[in-house]
């Protein structure tokens, strides 16, 4: 799923494409993705571009007369850029076209499940309506940051992903941050010292930066959009890279499955050298489960 750094870049990217531009014409071409029946389309059609922003992992296209396009990308969803002129790409899985002066933006969704979607906005009150609520990490202060982390008493993983909590972090970059902060992601947020929590806050802003001026280097390199969107990628320290060598200790990278997602970690830097096991495998493996690190290298 696209996150902060990821989403950061669509908006500054079409922000910079939509400058001065008008909103022609909404093409949608999967029912589903359209998600309000209110405003309609025709209503949005032939409003100025007045910005580009972000809500939690939406990118929010504000027109004039405080009309919006709300895109949630979810997991699959991806934006194209086409300049004015230019050939829709072939294959399948454009979802809607939003047609520019000077260019087309192309909602996708690879997979069959049809999660993306769009919801047309008026009133920048509706518009606030569908925030989740989650703070902004890279705006709000250590105090902030750890009272937010307190709020519940969650592991380490699950609050830093609920967007009630905190604004755009997912699955990869909470893995990323978690291991930058050296924290277990199963910590619980209630034993949490204020030391730690005060480690992960930084751990955060210098994740989310670096990935950020990583991905905008990346779009700027490719006339100025991103187009190789993933939440996985070779410089990523632990996500995704179950069994490749941890880039800080060279110890393999571990693995918690859980139903759709896995948490990804290092167990010499982040727990002690303790392997975490989900309930069910570990229930299955029972005895044969390795509890640390060093068992396994043993193994
Ligand atoms: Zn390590």
């Amino acid at each position: 799923m696209p996150e902060l750094p990821d989403i950061t870049v669509y908006v500054e990217s079409l922000a910079a494409k939509l400058r001065g531009d008008r909103l022609e014409r909404i093409r949608v071409l999967n029912p589903f993705v359209l998600r309000t029946a209110q405003p309609p389309a025709a209503d949005v059609e032939g409003r100025d571009v007045a910005g580009v922003e972000r809500l939690g992992k939406r990118v929010v296209i504000a027109l004039d007369g405080e009309r919006f396009v709300v895109i949630h990308l979810m997991i699959a969803g991806r934006l194209k850029w086409l300049a004015a002129g230019a050939k829709p790409p072939a294959g399948r899985g454009a979802l809607a076209t939003i047609a520019f002066g000077g260019g087309t933006l192309v909602l996708t969704e690879a997979g069959t499940k049809r999660r993306a979607s769009i919801h047309l906005v008026s009133g920048r009150e509706a518009l606030e309506a569908m925030d989740p609520g989650g703070v902004d990490p890279m705006r709000c202060d250590a105090a902030t940051f750890a009272g937010r982390l307190a709020a519940e008493n969650h592991t380490l993983k699950r609050s830093l992903t609920n967007p009630r909590l905190f604004s755009g972090i997912g699955n990869a970059y909470a893995d990323e941050i978690l291991h930058f902060a050296r924290l277990s992601p199963i910590a619980l947020t209630h034993r949490l010292a204020p030391a730690d929590a005060e480690r992960l806050h930084a751990a955060t802003r210098a994740v989310v930066r670096e990935w950020t001026q990583r991905l905008r280097a990346e779009a700027a390199a490719h006339g100025g959009w991103p187009d190789k969107v993933t939440a996985f990628r070779p410089e990523m320290a632990v996500h995704g890279r179950y069994g490749q060598p941890c880039p800080v200790c060279g110890s393999p990278v571990q693995r918690i499955v859980h139903a759709d997602n896995e948490t990804n970690y290092c167990a010499r830097c982040q727990t002690g050298g303790r392997l975490l096991a989900d309930r069910a495998l570990s229930t299955l493996l029972k005895r044969s489960w390795p509890r640390h690190i060093d068992d396994l290298d043993a193994g």
